[in-house]
C-alpha cells in the first residue's frame, strides 16, 4: 500500500536495516556484556541469601558463571558475520536469535539463583532490548520474536518455578502487545522517511527534462556508497555528444522545440544502452555516455551508430546532427578521461561536425 512500482518491500526493509544497522550491532554487543555484568548482582544475591540463612564463608554457586558468560562466544561469531553480511533477512533474525540467547542465558542463570524474585525486573530490561531491536526489523520478524519471548518464559517456568508467575505474565503480556503496536507505528513512520530519501536521491542524480542522469551520478559511481552499489566494470568507454547548431534550433523553433530535440536524443541513446551503461546530460545540449567493459573501437562504433541514427531520424521538430568525441577510461581520474572525450568532440566540431573523433 505504501510503495510505488519501483520500490519493493524488500528495498524498504533493507533500507530500514541499513539505517539502524549500527544501532542494532551495538545493542547486541552491549546486551551480551550486560548479562556478564549481572554477575555482580548475582554475587550480592547469594550473599544476601547466605546472610538470611546464617550461612558462613564463601557462598556462591560458581556454575552461574557459565550461563552468564556463554553469550560472549556467539557474540564473536555475530561480530564477524555482521561485518560480512548486510542482508536484513539474515541479520535481523540473527540479531533476535542473539537476544533470545541472552534471555535464555538469563533464565539459565536464574535456575542457579537462590532468590528468583528479581526475574520480573530482569524481564522488563529484556523487553526494552527487544523493543530497541524492532527499529531495524520488519514488523513481522519483531512480532514473532516478541511472541517467542513470552513462550520462552512459559516453557522454562516448570523448571525455574518463577515466584509470582501470574505477576510476571501480567507485566510481560501487556508489554509485548504494547511493543508490537509500537513496532507497527515505527514502521509506518519509517515509510515516510524512506520515500522522502528515495525521492531526494532520485532527483539529485537525474535531469528532469530528459530523464537522463546528471553529473552527480559520476560521484556516486566513483566513490563507495553503501546505498548505491552500482560500479562500472572493466575499461569504460566514454563518449561526449554535442548537438550541432543547436542555437539555430532554438532560434527557429523556440525553446520548446529545442527541448523536444533534447528529449528525442535522450530517448534514442537510452534505447541503445545495455544494463550498467549510463547516459548523462552534461549540460545544455551536451551528453556523456559511459559504456562499461568496452574497447576504444567498440565505443567508437557505438558513437557512430548513434550519429547515423540521429542523422536519419525524424525528430518531430527538424533534422539534426551530432558530433562526438570518444575516449577510454582505464583507471585514474574520470574527469581527465571525460576532458579527453571533450577535446576529441571539439576536433569533430572544428573539422566539419556530424562526425566521431577518437582522442
Ligand atoms: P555547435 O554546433 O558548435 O555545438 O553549435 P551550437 O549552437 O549547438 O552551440 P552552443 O553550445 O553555443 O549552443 C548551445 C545552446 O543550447 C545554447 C543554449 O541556449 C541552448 N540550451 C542549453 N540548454 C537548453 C535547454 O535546456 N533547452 C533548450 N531548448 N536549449 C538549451
Ligand atoms: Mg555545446
Ligand atoms: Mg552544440
Amino acid at each position: 500500500m505504501f510503495f510505488n512500482a519501483n520500490i519493493t518491500k524488500d528495498d524498504f526493509y533493507q533500507s530500514k536495516y541499513d539505517y539502524y544497522q549500527k544501532f542494532l550491532f551495538w545493542l547486541i554487543i552491549v546486551s551480551c556484556f550486560g548479562i556478564v555484568s549481572y554477575l555482580v548482582s548475582d554475587i550480592q544475591l547469594f550473599a544476601q541469601y547466605a546472610r538470611e540463612h546464617g550461612i558462613d564463608g564463601d557462598f556462591f554457586d560458581k556454575r552461574i558463571i557459565i550461563p552468564r558468560c556463554i553469550g560472549l562466544v556467539p557474540m564473536i561469531a555475530y561480530i564477524f558475520i555482521s561485518k560480512k553480511v548486510r542482508n536484513y533477512k539474515i541479520m535481523v533474525p540473527l540479531s533476535y536469535f542473539m537476544l533470545l540467547l541472552v534471555l535464555g542465558n538469563t533464565m539459565w542463570s536464574v535456575y542457579y539463583l537462590p532468590i528468583k524474585d528479581h526475574f520480573a525486573e530482569g524481564s522488563i530490561v529484556m523487553q526494552i532490548l527487544f523493543m530497541s531491536a524492532g527499529f531495524a526489523s520488519p514488523f513481522l520478524y519483531a512480532t514473532v520474536a516478541n511472541i517467542l519471548f513470552i513462550v520462552l518464559i512459559c516453557v522454562t517456568n516448570p523448571i525455574n518455578h518463577y515466584p509470582n508467575f501470574d505477576i510476571l505474565m501480567s507485566l510481560n503480556l501487556p508489554c509485548t502487545v504494547g511493543i508490537s503496536a509500537a513496532h507497527f507505528f515505527m514502521e509506518k513512520l519509517y515509510v515516510d522517511h524512506y520515500l522522502t530519501a528515495k525521492k531526494l536521491e532520485f532527483y539529485s542524480i537525474r535531469d528532469p527534462l530528459t530523464n537522463a542522469f546528471n553529473r552527480n551520478i559520476i560521484a556516486k559511481l566513483t566513490t563507495k556508497d553503501k546505498h548505491f552499489n552500482n560500479t562500472l566494470q572493466g575499461d569504460v568507454g566514454i563518449i561526449m555528444f554535442d548537438i550541432d547548431f543547436f542555437k539555430k534550433v532554438n532560434d527557429e523553433y523556440g525553446h520548446a522545440g529545442g527541448d523536444k530535440i533534447l528529449q528525442f536524443f535522450s530517448r534514442l541513446v537510452k534505447k541503445c544502452l545495455k544494463e550498467g551503461d549510463y547516459l548523462i546530460r552534461w549540460g545544455g545540449e551536451e551528453f556523456v555516455v559511459l559504456l562499461q567493459n568496452r574497447s576504444i573501437e567498440s565505443t567508437k562504433a557505438f558513437a557512430e551508430l548513434i550519429r547515423k541514427n540521429v542523422e536519419s531520424s525524424e525528430t518531430g521538430v527538424c533534422k539534426i546532427t551530432v558530433s562526438a568525441g570518444v575516449s577510454l577510461y582505464q583507471g585514474g581520474n574520470y574527469q581527465t578521461s571525460i576532458d579527453n572525450a571533450d577535446k576529441a568532440m571539439y576536433t569533430a566540431k572544428t573539422t566539419g561536425r556530424n562526425k566521431v573523433e577518437v582522442f
